[in-house]
């Protein structure tokens, strides 16, 4: 089993408080959290509570977190008034996938359209 939680990991101490950070919703497994530098006029990252390096790593034990994580994100997305018109929910991996923070987010952006494919 890999450890909960990695000291040095951003969002594992935005998971523990030790940074703020302004929540959104969250449940026993997972956080959601306002993104600091929004790309959409709603910008919400979900992460779970223990540390996942990236969608790299889950596995099949993971379903039912991800289930979750996807059920709380269209929750927000109709709490916050983006899913009538369509929203988006992407993970990054690595850095040629333009992931900057190593610990599994997803992001949930709306209230505009988006290109695809993406840039
Ligand atoms: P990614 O580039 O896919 O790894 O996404 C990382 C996201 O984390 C970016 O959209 C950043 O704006 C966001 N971010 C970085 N630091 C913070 C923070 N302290 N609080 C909230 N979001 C953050
Ligand atoms: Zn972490």
């Amino acid at each position: 089993m890999s450890p909960d939680r990695l000291p040095d990991c951003l969002f594992c101490r935005i998971v523990a408080g030790e940074i703020p950070s302004t929540t959104v919703a969250e449940d026993e497994a997972v956080l959601a959290i306002r993104d600091i530098a929004p790309r959409a006029p709603t910008h919400v990252l979900l992460m779970p509570k223990r540390h996942i390096g990236s969608a790299a790593d889950l596995t099949e034990a993971d379903g039912p977190l991800l289930g979750g994580i996807f059920a709380l994100a269209a929750g927000i997305a109709r709490s916050l008034g983006i899913a009538d018109d369509g929203y988006r929910v992407v993970t990054n991996i690595g850095r040629w996938g333009g992931q900057t923070v190593d610990h599994l987010h997803f992001h949930l952006m709306g209230g505009r359209p988006f290109e695809w494919p993406p840039g």
